[in-house]
């Protein structure tokens, strides 16, 4: 679920910033490390002074054995532990930011449709293009706009993207559960396919998200790579150089099929970014394909 390799790159980016903070003075680790032991050490002995003052009754009233209160959240907050759906049906989740491999494979990702006023377009240039897709769609917006998919499912793979994108981070774990199953069984209705991808509004979740999506037999994905469509709106052809220099072996890339109007940079850049990435050699692929590329 999580790349032991990715811990140890982020591990030097902590450390560069904890120097910085210590005042970027240039030292080595070895040496801010020890200043900063120092200086710990210098503000514990200066507390203790403080203290001092008062004596030693507010000395007593400090629990030093305590931590911090914050786990308090709502009854039935998000947290990990089985509660009412217990044990989970499946014990464990996969979670996809990219997919570790070699080959120049990449799956487009379009969240929070279907809707009228772009998800056809999208589909016309994929389908022109020959490309599969993934599509992470809003249960009740795909009861809706059923019509939109009639016909036209055939080469992509439908994910979820909970009924009415909520945030599922913030709820208990009945709640997660129902925001999952009511979409599955929409988009299960509509495509006559079972979803077997989970993506959560936003790409926050908790635990309470990973023990609903175990239950209902999800892998969760969440992306790699994102359109910044907001930095391109003035600039299509630059934000189809962004894209097509980008991509990884194995990237998942986030876009939307529905919201802003600066979205649209990025659906009407698709044949360029399609083109660019097949010279490159990419071939395109669906989450699941993907994934399963990685378990062979
Ligand atoms: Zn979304």
């Amino acid at each position: 679920m999580d790349r032991p390799e990715d811990r140890a790159k982020d591990q030097p980016t902590d450390r560069t910033a904890e120097s910085a903070a210590d005042g970027g003075d240039g030292a080595g680790r070895g040496d801010g490390a020890a200043k900063r032991s120092r200086r710990r050490f210098l503000r514990d002995l200066s507390m203790v002074g403080a203290g001092g003052v008062v004596g030693a009754a507010a000395a007593a009233t400090v629990d030093r054995t305590a931590l911090a209160d914050d786990h308090k959240f709502p009854a039935n907050g998000p947290a990990t532990h089985p509660d009412r759906h217990h044990p989970p049906k499946h014990g464990h989740v996969d979670v996809h930011w990219n997919v570790d491999t070699e080959k120049k494979l990449v799956a487009l990702t379009f969240d929070d449709g279907p809707m009228p006023q772009w998800t056809p377009m999208v589909l016309d240039t994929l389908e022109k293009a020959d490309v599969p897709a993934t599509f992470f769609l809003v249960g009740r917006r795909v009861l809706d706009n059923a019509r939109i998919l009639e016909g036209r499912t055939a080469r992509h793979e439908f994910g979820n993207h909970t009924w009415a994108h909520k945030n599922l981070a913030t709820m208990g774990v009945d709640a997660a559960h129902d925001a999952i199953a009511r979409a599955h069984d929409a988009i299960e209705k509509v495509t006559g396919r079972e979803p077997t991808q989970m993506r959560p509004p936003y790409g926050h979740l908790g635990g309470t998200t990973l023990l609903a999506a175990a239950d209902l037999g999800y892998d969760v994905t969440l992306w790699s790579l994102q359109m910044v469509e907001s930095e391109y709106v003035n600039n299509p052809p630059g934000l189809v150089t962004y894209i097509v220099d980008s991509v990884l072996p194995g990237t998942i890339l986030l876009a939307h099929d529905t919201g802003p109007q600066d979205r649209l940079v990025a659906l009407k850049g698709l044949p360029d970014m399609i083109s660019g990435l097949r010279a490159k050699g990419y071939e395109f692929t669906t989450v699941s394909e993907l994934v399963a590329e990685n378990r062979k």
